[in-house]
Order: C-alpha cells, then structure tokens, then sequence
C-alpha cells in the first residue's frame, strides 16, 4: 500500500535548508537536514545546492527503505538520521553539518563545556564530541548514540555536527546558536582569560531538564 506524501513536511525541509544556507551553515557538499513524520523519513538529496531545492528533489523514504518520492539519490548520511530516530522516539527532525566553529571543536575533539556564560549552561549544558565514525555508515552514528540519548547537540569526532528536535526549526535554532556560541567562546579565549559564573549559578543550570 502506497504512502501519502505530505507536502507541507517537504515545504518546511525546503524552507529551513535556505534559511540555513543563507546564515553560512550549509554548502552544496556539506549538511544534510530530515523530518520523520507519519512512518516516512523526509530527507535533502546529496550534492545539491540547499537554495535550489524544489519539491521533486526532497527524498522521501518507506520504512522499508524504498526511496517513493525525489528525482535524486537521497543525502549519503541517510543512514545517520534514520538511526537518530530508532535511538530518540522524542525527536521529530535531524539536521547534520560542518558549520565552522563547531566543526573546529570536532576536529580536535574539544567539547564545549564553557562555565563563563550562562546561555551555553542553560541551552545545551555542554556539548560533548563522539569518537570518529566512518561517514556515510551507521559506524557514526553508533559512536554519537550514548551522547545523542542524553543531548540534542553532539559533535561529531573529526567531522561535524548532529542536532536533533521536536522540530526542523528547534534543530536549526539549535545549530545556528550553538555555531554562535563557539564563535564567542573563540574570541572570547584569545582575549580572555575568561572568567566563570558562580557555582551555585552553574549547578542550577546544569540541573535543568534540556527541552527537546
Ligand atoms: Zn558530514
């Protein structure tokens, strides 16, 4: 029996992909972005300009693995967004990419565990780094699962970034802030010393519920 497509869910794919193009994010080779919604993962092509993407070319496919919708071969890191959602029945969309900063704390496998300003403790606690996984395989996404159950942001050792959602847009703000905040944190070390919060500050962020 034949699925139905939901074209909204390929609309929202479209609009997030340009708006995350237009804020530097994503680039024709690099970042992937997905929606699970009524048994089908929604997913971007591989090798293709996010600001071009129409309709046709979203990928759309069964949970039998049969590609029913998209003129093009779906995003090679596939397999990481339709494992994120085996391993979170919390999370409705995934997004993967290099953004800059973030991908520098990958590459050299340095988590982003700042004390010094409470957004980064309040967002995201901290934002650990997964070992390396072999792109393109489920390798990378077994090495990120024990961090994935327990945050919405990981890194991805020497590659990039996953964030997964309640939404596309709650994964996007979450890139988009989090790239920002690694940015501060950059600048913020060349001048520093940077100077902690208080403790007791520290532990009531920390001990905050993340929202999803
Ligand atoms: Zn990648």
């Amino acid at each position: 029996m034949s699925q139905e497509i939901n074209y909204d869910v390929i609309r929202e794919i479209i609009r997030v992909s340009k708006a995350m193009e237009a804020a530097q994010l994503v680039n024709t080779y690099e970042g992937n972005l997905s929606i699970k919604e009524g048994g089908l993962l929604y997913i971007t092509p591989a090798r293709t300009r996010k600001s071009t993407l129409t309709e046709d070319l979203i990928c759309v496919i069964d949970e039998e693995g049969r590609q029913i919708h998209g003129s093009k071969k779906s995003s090679s890191e596939t397999i990481m967004h339709k494992r994120s959602y085996e391993l979170r029945d919390d999370i409705t969309a995934a997004i993967h990419c290099h953004s800059p900063y973030l991908t520098a704390h990958a590459m050299c496998h340095i988590p982003i565990s700042a004390k010094c300003h409470p957004e980064i403790l309040f967002h995201f606690k901290d934002i650990p780094v997964a070992p390396y996984g072999v792109p393109g395989t489920a390798d990378i996404i077994d090495q990120a699962a024990p961090y994935l159950k327990e945050r919405n942001l990981v890194l991805l050792g020497n590659h990039g970034v996953l964030s997964v959602g309640s939404t596309l847009e709650k994964a996007f703000q979450r890139v988009e802030a989090a790239e920002k905040m690694a940015k501060q944190l950059f600048i913020a070390k060349i001048l520093g010393p940077t100077v902690d919060i208080p403790q007791s500050e520290i532990q009531r962020l920390m001990a905050r519920p993340l929202e999803v």
